[in-house]
């Protein structure tokens, strides 16, 4: 739906919120505006590589399993067991710290600065839908020799003296005897993760609008889908249209250069619209979320709770019951006719009405079905009333004994609500005691 008008607007709020619909008074003179919420679900994997160097005096098993490295020429990149790493390792180290340090810095840049690596070469292990966590080294061809020691010119002897002060040859410092250098070159992919959720609206955002409202719109358990893939040879990109306006801020939070990527997103089309509100009679903001799939009104702003936390115990008593009997239709109308006018002239007699507790009275009042809006508009002028003069006998002759005695509970607690009981209040109390019992 592109276009909302103000009339289907203030439609879809009466049909799905009746309460608030009654308890504000919306602006027709103002279009409906939308404004496009976008929930998206990220999943990416992104690989690392992290090379390595190890130069080393190496025995003849470690020579074969490196020789046969350098001379398989079809791999530029090839997986290699941990074993010969650790072999490596034990192995008599041969190059100082800071070759090491300065060259894997150099091989660092060039594995992760992404233009020299082809990853089509490198086959990494996967899990279900993903790549695993922990992959294997890859040895880097290029990078890899095999040189006789430059200390022994590969003899694995070197001149020396006994302890007589003989010369006499002994075993080479450098390669243990082992006559052979070799460097292994390798890299360990590291798969880095990210998920991430966002709520974006790309223009003009609501202000003050939470937007965990736009999270309950969404599907309790959301699927992502695979759209972006760089990874084992296989290259495609198949992005969603209306997902790609949002996927420069995502990349901003996932990165750039990502092997796989997943997402859910869902597009929550938000409507905003002018409302006064019937108690304060501001101007304010409110949004209709998703007014065609499932409508929420969220009155941004409304303060209507405060108000009631403002009003006397009296009227905040009178309200709540108004607010009970407002759906009732098995009532008998002269009886709750009679109630309400005796409600409200004790009120009235409890000390003076402010205009928030009129307002919301009123507003009370109007939300009473059975009444007609003639009925509605007539009790709530009583408010306005200086005194309880506008009572008559005939409002404490109630047709049944128990919508008396509701009425005298309540005129009751509203007595009583404030501590002291108002000599006027009694008065009211005891007339209608003395004609319920008549
Ligand atoms: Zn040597």
């Amino acid at each position: 739906m592109e276009q909302l008008t103000i009339g289907a607007l203030c439609e879809i709020i009466r049909q799905s919120a009746p309460k608030i619909y009654n308890s504000i008074t919306i602006d027709t003179a103002v279009a409906p505006r939308k404004h496009n919420y976008c929930y998206i679900e990220a999943h990416t994997q992104r690989v690392e590589f992290k090379t390595e160097r190890r130069s080393a005096a190496i025995d003849e098993p470690l020579q074969n399993d490196l020789r046969a490295i350098i001379d398989n020429s079809s791999e530029t990149y090839e997986r290699i067991d941990k074993d010969l790493i650790d072999g490596f390792n034990s192995a008599p180290k041969f190059s100082t710290e800071g070759f090491f340090a300065s060259t894997k810095k150099k091989m660092n840049e060039l594995m992760n600065g992404g233009r020299n690596v082809d990853h089509h070469h490198i086959s990494l292990d996967t899990e279900g839908n993903s790549l695993s966590k922990i992959q294997p080294p890859f040895a880097i061809k290029a990078e890899c020799s095999i040189t006789d020691c430059p200390n022994c010119k590969g003899t694995g002897l070197v001149e020396g003296t006994d302890a007589q002060g003989n010369p006499t040859q002994q075993l080479c410092p450098e390669c243990k005897g082992n006559k052979i250098i070799g460097t292994l070159s390798y890299f360990i992919p590291k798969v880095i993760e990210k998920n991430i959720s966002l709520t974006l609206c790309l223009e003009d955002e609501i202000e003050d609008f939470p937007t965990s409202a736009v999270k309950a719109h969404i599907d309790e358990k959301p699927v992502a889908k695979r759209m972006l893939t760089h990874v084992n040879g296989v290259d495609s990109e198949a992005f969603d249209q209306a997902l790609l306006p949002y996927l420069d801020i995502v990349h901003d939070k996932t990165g750039e250069g990502n092997a796989i990527e997943d997402y859910y997103y869902c597009i929550v089309p938000c409507y905003t619209f002018t409302y006064r509100n019937i108690m304060t009679s501001e101007l304010k903001k409110g949004v209709i979320v998703n007014p065609t799939e499932s409508p929420e009104i969220v009155l941004i702003g409304n303060d209507s709770t405060k108000i009631i936390n403002r009003m006397k115990d009296s009227a905040k008593i009178v309200s709540r019951f108004f607010g009970s009997i407002a759906g009732s239709a098995q009532r008998d109308k002269d009886d709750l006719k009679r109630t309400i006018r005796l409600l409200i002239a004790t009120v009235v007699a409890d000390g003076i009405v402010s205009e928030e507790e009129k307002q919301s009275l009123t507003l009370a009042i109007r939300n009473i079905e059975i009444l007609t809006g003639k009925e509605r508009e007539e009790l709530s002028e009583l408010l306005s009333a200086g005194d309880t003069s506008f009572l008559t006998d005939d409002d404490f002759h109630f047709h049944s004994k128990e919508n008396s005695d509701e009425t005298l509970a309540r005129m009751q607690e509203i007595a009583n609500s404030d501590g002291l009981v108002h000599e006027t209040e009694r008065d009211l109390i005891e007339k209608l005691k003395l004609e319920a019992n008549a």
